[in-house]
């Protein structure tokens, strides 16, 4: 057998059944005439149950036709007229077959249910964009989901499979613009007879909408649709039948219709209570939450009707849907009957599906409607929750558009000290404080007005005058065209945070102000220290420099230059650990070359290390092409510092190790000695200012800060410093420092010989003019120059006077102080640069402003050189050949 003549022979089962009960009342009007004698009713009814026999055999329902098959049987036996016991014979027979047509009947419901139970729903849509959408709306609220791009593969699809619960149609197919209607009238012809079928169109006409009904449509929505919507049309159309079996209260003074119809329920799965007694409604309902009442109409005690005006007097029981069963047929009655508070009225005999679907439909809306109830008092609940929340923790106001309070909390009472009746009703104007300028409440109502959350600090007056601070929110409440009707304000005190704040800006003040003198304080000692130290120094070196001088004079004069030395390390040494305590030391970290470090430390350190009888080596990698991020200077500080004391702290004849090691993403230099080692229970002190670990006592000199600082560098550099060291055979210091990524590298040493520029004016008698104002300095200058007699040092006091001389003199080379009273000598290379005529004069700054950074803003100011004070003699000499000769070479 094809499907298709399965699903029309199904189709005609069903037909027959549902048309059952009226075949049964027909038999029962023959039964009755027989008994009251009337002439061939007899033959009548055995005509009847004859032909029942055979149609309920066509459609396999064996146990109708058997029944139907005992009565014509007894039927053929009889002859009228028909005495008692052949009439309770006739009964009998009638009474079974009735019984196997009711459970036929509810077999048919309960199979038809269950093919909504299975809850699959076939979707035809040719977009895939909306195909996707209800796919996973579809299946993710459970249901099983048929998909069909094109009307003939959903046609194919609906002959092999089972019904689906629902059809989720389409109406535009590239078959037509009323394509998804056509095919849905063919197919409510046969297999989509009992299927609702929901379409789902972007067409809004009317044409469109009468098509798809005239199609047997159930329901017609158009897209967008929203998801809650859709799937509540579906499950509205589909009647899915329930997880909990609905519960039905059945109230029938005679037992047997009681009987057949509690049962007819039950087999609709359904939870069924049974009383022959309205009286005991009140207090059965007090145990059993039903869902539906079924009521007889007419009752002895109380009536149908009766009992439901009671029931709906009574706020528990009144909203759930009754039913009428009754032999009543008078329509007026009916309606009378419904109007005191029936739902629905069904007249005896009852059709068995129609009482089980009328019975769905009332017990469904009724949950439904008590479900969204239970959603409604749930999301109440919570309202008043966060409303709780809200006002345990804050300080809530109401106010309408104009600022008009509507609504305080007790918290805004407590903190504004006014009492709620003095609020409600005024403006939010009355806690406003001066503290805020006009524009800051503009500013917010400008926000709030378009509909914007507004957020800030407010100071409010309490009602006795005093302030107090809070964080708020102010939200506004829209109205369906969008504009404010109320605003919601959300404050939390914080006064107190306010105060402490305020007291922590005082102090971050006094901080950067102590702070700020305390640089301006380290600029000036440097400037005061370095300026007798220059004396000292430039004088000392001039005497040991000196042929005439006695030689032990000369000795002593090393001596004081010795001294010297040791003072200045020693402040450079302070000023260094005061400016790094104080963050002060600026960084340029940058990608730097290891080479050109390691090259760098390695000569400034060589010819001490010589003078000591000490070996330096390179082991291994002498750091070519590594480049690390460092900056370039203080890295190179670092090594010095570490080889200066791997010299200092040596065995004679004994050796310093360098050696550059890659690792993950960093390098790691390491300077190892020969020398006594550290013993163990001094490493805790290693890095401590101004120990020296007992050293003080012996012959080496040194501070005790150098590897303070060196620490402090290498970590603010982003590097790692440790050591190891064994006493006995000596120590190794190491620095980690990160290696630079890659494609950044550069030289800063690239950038320091760039810098230098040689401009030096072609005279023919070299002058050189000398900007200071310090006749010291004046002096320790003449001194210098004494021994240069090739050259002319002409002096000028002051800027001002510099530039009038430079104009004059045109000398080869100009050395500039810094700190100069009036203008200094910043402004002044930038007035001589500015000068056509004196543009191309090297000059050189002179300073005893010696501080990290100043070299390099001396040069990047435009100085062709730099030289520290106090002057290092011989190599203020060098420099000075240099730009001398450079300069005449040039010419
Ligand atoms: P300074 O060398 O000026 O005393 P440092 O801070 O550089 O100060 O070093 C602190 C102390 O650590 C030194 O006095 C010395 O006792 C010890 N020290 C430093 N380097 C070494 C080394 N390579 N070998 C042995 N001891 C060292």
């Amino acid at each position: 057998m094809n499907d298709q003549l399965l699903s029309t022979l199904t189709a005609l089962r069903e037909g027959f059944i549902a048309k059952l009960p009226g075949r049964l009342v027909v038999l029962q009007a023959l039964l009755d005439k027989v008994k009251r004698g009337k002439s061939g009713a007899l033959a009548e009814l055995h005509r009847a149950a004859h032909s029942l026999v055979g149609t309920a055999g066509t459609y396999r329902l064996m146990q109708v036709s058997e029944a139907a098959r005992e009565l014509e049987n007894i039927a053929s036996f009889l002859q009228e007229p028909v005495n008692e016991v052949d009439q309770h014979a006739l009964d009998t027979a009638y009474a079974g077959l009735a019984s196997c047509a009711a459970r036929s009947a509810l077999n048919l419901v309960s199979a038809q249910l269950k093919r909504t139970v299975s809850a699959r729903v076939m979707v035809v849509e040719d977009d895939p964009e909306q195909a996707e959408w209800l796919r996973s709306v579809l299946e993710e609220a459970g249901y099983r989901v048929g998909m069909y791009s094109e009307l003939e593969s959903f046609r194919a699809a609906l002959q092999e499979a089972d019904l689906p619960a629902a059809v989720i149609m389409d109406m535009v197919f590239p078959e037509g613009d009323e394509a998804g209607a056509q095919i849905i009238a063919q197919m409510k012809q046969h297999s989509l007879k009992v299927v609702p079928v929901i379409f789902l169109s972007v067409r809004q006409d009317m044409a469109a909408k009468l098509a798809a009904h005239r199609a047997g449509a159930t329901r017609y929505l158009t897209k967008p649709v929203e998801r809650e919507a859709l799937l509540r049309v579906i499950a509205d159309s589909a009647a899915l039948a329930p997880d909990t079996p609905y519960r039905v209260l059945v109230v029938d003074d005679s037992k047997s219709q009681l009987a057949v119809h509690s049962h007819m329920l039950r087999q609709a799965d359904m939870e069924v209570c049974e009383s022959g007694n309205p009286l005991e409604v009140l207090n059965i309902l007090e145990n059993f939450p039903a869902e539906l009442l079924l009521l007889d109409m007419h009752m002895p005690e109380c009536s149908g009707p009766e009992l439901a005006a009671i029931l709906h007097d009574d706020e528990r029981y009144s909203g759930i849907p009754i039913v009428y069963l009754s032999t009543e047929t008078d329509v007026s009655r009916q309606l009378l009957a419904l109007d005191r508070g029936g739902d629905h009225f069904l007249s005896k005999p009852v059709n068995p599906m129609h009482l089980v679907s009328v019975v769905c439909l009332h017990a469904r809306r009724f949950r439904q409607s008590k479900e969204q109830a239970e959603a409604m008092r749930a999301m109440r609940y919570e309202q008043e929750r966060h409303q709780q929340a809200l006002d345990a923790h804050a300080i809530v106001s109401v106010t309408d558009v104009s600022g008009n309070i509507q609504y305080v909390n007790d918290k805004f009472c407590a903190i504004s000290g006014y009492a709620r009746e003095e609020l409600l009703g005024k403006n939010q104007r009355v806690v406003k404080s001066s503290v805020h300028p006009g524009e800051y409440f503009d500013a917010m109502w400008e926000a709030i007005s378009s509909g914007k959350i507004w957020q800030g600090e407010i100071c409010n007056r309490t009602k006795s005058g005093s302030l107090y601070w809070v964080q708020t929110s102010i939200v506004p409440f829209l109205d369906k065209s969008g504009l404010p009707y109320q605003y919601i304000s959300i404050r939390t005190d914080i006064t107190h945070l306010k105060g402490i704040e305020q007291a922590l800006l005082v102090s971050k003040e006094a901080a950067e102000s102590a702070s700020r003198a305390k640089s301006e304080f380290l600029a000036s000692m440097s400037h005061e220290l370095r300026t007798p130290l220059n004396a000292i120094l430039g004088f000392s070196q001039l005497f040991t420099m000196d042929a005439r001088i006695p030689q032990d004079a000369r000795e002593n004069a090393r001596e004081i230059e010795r001294a010297g030395q040791h003072l200045l390390s020693l402040i450079n040494d302070m000023i260094d650990l005061a400016r790094i305590e104080a963050g002060k030391l600026g960084f340029s970290v940058e990608p730097v070359s290891m080479e050109s470090v390691l090259k760098g430390s390695f000569s400034m350190v060589e010819s001490f290390a010589r003078e000591r009888g000490i070996r330096l080596l390179v082991n291994g990698a002498t750091g070519q092409d590594i480049t690390v991020q460092a900056d370039h200077l203080r890295l190179r500080q670092v090594l010095i510092n570490l080889l200066t004391n791997a010299v200092k702290y040596n065995k004679p004849q004994g050796t310093v190790n360098l050696s550059c090691n890659l690792g993950e993403g960093k390098v790691r230099i390491s300077v190892t000695d020969t020398g006594y080692g550290i013993p163990v229970e001094l490493h805790g002190r290693i890095f401590n200012a101004f120990d020296r670990l007992g050293e003080e006592r012996g012959d080496i000199e040194g501070t005790g800060i150098g590897l303070v600082i060196t620490k402090r560098i290498v970590e603010a550099m982003g590097g790692t410093i440790g050591f190891e060291s064994i006493v006995g055979q000596g120590s190794t210091f190491w620095v980690e420092m990160p290696l630079a990524i890659e494609g950044e590298n550069h030289s800063l040493e690239q950038a320091d010989d760039a810098v230098i520029q040689h401009a030096t004016a072609q005279s023919d008698r070299p002058i050189v003019l000398y900007v200071e104002d310090n006749p010291m300095n004046v002096r320790l200058m003449q001194q210098i120059f004494a021994g240069r007699k090739n050259l002319e040092l002409c002096l000028a006091g002051s800027a001002e006077e510099g530039m009038e001389r430079a104009n004059q003199l045109h000398p080869s080379l100009i050395l500039m102080d810094i700190n100069l009273p009036g203008m200094d000598g910043y402004k002044a290379l930038e007035l001589l640069k500015a000068d056509e005529y004196t543009r191309h004069i090297p000059v050189v700054a002179i300073t005893a402003n010696a501080m990290k950074g100043d070299e390099e803003r001396c040069l990047s100011s435009g100085f062709s050189a730099y030289q520290a004070k106090p002057l290092n003699i011989s190599g203020f000499l060098m420099m000075l050949d240099q730009y001398i000769q450079s300069g005449s070479a040039r010419g």
